[in-house]
């Protein structure tokens, strides 16, 4: 039994059923036995593989976006350049190493770490320990005094999603509770308004039987960002799982080793997600008056920024066994039954006239 499973159930006995948002929160979160709290989950050995631990690729094309996107904002000094979720700091460190001999980026940037874990904290500190950074656990402490370049791969996605359930007599909410023998088991209670006020009214009518996941916390997370933008101008950028055209349905997942498990298996030692509803996200920039580009697929959004050249350009000096490995990279990040459609991309901008890369099609 993990520590957290003993924990969420004397929960449960002391406060009856929980919500699968308060749930997921403990899985990932739990100060001492959540997820992302005790490990460094990335790559072979660990449970599963983002982007940017894929190939070196991801970041330097993030990278050189991240640069034009600068400069055709008239290259602000200072800026800071914040990064939602960075993991092991791949991503980041790639992108730095490529932008290096940019004339002033550098000089200018103040790097933003937002990273609940303070495992993953530890490794971050080691990897960036010539630049500064200033890490954050949330939105609330970010700086509000110069403009603002957002990154966030593969961090929407770890947000908590509540599931309503459409029945006969309106709507409920799904809930963990304890069998008889105390096992953690799918439940149902009436759904609460203040929850349900976040059901998409897109569609007229919704069907019984019809799921739907609602994540309040991730859209106070992207209004507090949106606002920080509007007000100090920026930039945004979020890859992630998801889905644009909203349909009902179940996406919350649970994966170790590389396996999908159930969701109550082993809590804390699996990670949770769910795919990002894409057009929550667009909605509630322009309810702030922002630009959006895209969603597009990470396909297009990479192979318009160029990700072909770019294999090329390596595989020119790269021995026969890492050639394989660069292309093996490329169907990976770009492949339609990989991650290249399911991952999608989004930009957020403060300046309309701001032409983001990677979103017209070449
Ligand atoms: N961007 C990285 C890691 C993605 S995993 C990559 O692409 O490899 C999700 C990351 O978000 C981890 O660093 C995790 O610790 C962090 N995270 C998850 N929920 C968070 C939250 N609510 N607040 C801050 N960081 C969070």
């Amino acid at each position: 039994m993990t520590a957290l499973l003993k924990h969420i159930q004397e929960d449960i006995r002391l406060n009856g059923p929980m919500d699968m948002a308060r749930y997921m929160s403990l899985c990932l979160g739990h100060p001492e036995h959540g997820y992302y709290m005790t490990r460094d989950p990335f790559g072979v050995e660990g449970d599963f593989i983002t982007a940017p631990e894929v190939s070196q690729v991801f970041g330097e094309l993030i990278g050189a976006w991240t640069l034009d996107g600068w400069m055709k904002a008239s290259a602000p000094d200072p800026v800071h350049l914040v990064e939602l979720g960075p993991g092991r700091g791949t991503l980041l460190g790639d992108l730095l190493r490529i932008t290096k001999g940019a004339n002033g980026f550098h000089e200018a940037l103040h790097i933003h770490l937002v990273e609940s874990s303070l495992c993953l904290k530890n490794v971050q500190s080691q990897a960036f320990r010539n630049y500064a950074p200033a890490w954050h656990s949330d939105l609330k402490t970010l700086p509000d005094d110069a403009p603002l370049i957002v990154i966030g791969n593969e961090f929407l996605d770890a947000l908590p999603v509540h599931q309503l359930v459409k029945t006969q007599n309106g709507w409920n909410e799904v809930v963990i509770g304890l069998s008889e023998e105390g096992h953690l088991a799918l439940g149902q209670k009436e759904a609460d308004p203040a929850i349900m006020k976040h059901i998409p009214q897109s569609l007229l009518e919704y069907k019984e039987g019809d799921m739907v996941e609602v994540s309040p916390v991730l859209k106070n997370y992207l209004n507090d960002l949106f606002e920080h933008i509007q007000k100090q101008i920026g930039f945004c950028l979020f890859i992630d799982y998801g889905y644009t055209g909203f349909t009902p349905q179940k996406t919350l997942q649970a994966v170790q080793k590389h396996q999908h498990v159930s969701i109550l298996h082993d809590p804390g030692e699996c990670d949770l997600t769910a795919h990002v509803c894409f057009d929550t996200v667009s909605s509630l920039a322009l309810e702030k008056g922002l630009s959006v580009h895209g969603p597009i697929s990470q396909k297009s959004f990479l192979e318009n920024l160029g990700i072909r050249l770019r294999i090329e350009m390596l595989s020119k000096n790269a021995t026969p066994g890492q050639k394989k490995g660069l292309e093996a990279a490329y169907e990976r990040l770009c492949g339609i039954d990989q991650m290249g459609e399911l991952f999608k991309v989004i930009a957020v901008s403060s300046d309309p006239s701001l032409e983001l890369e990677g979103f017209i099609c070449a």
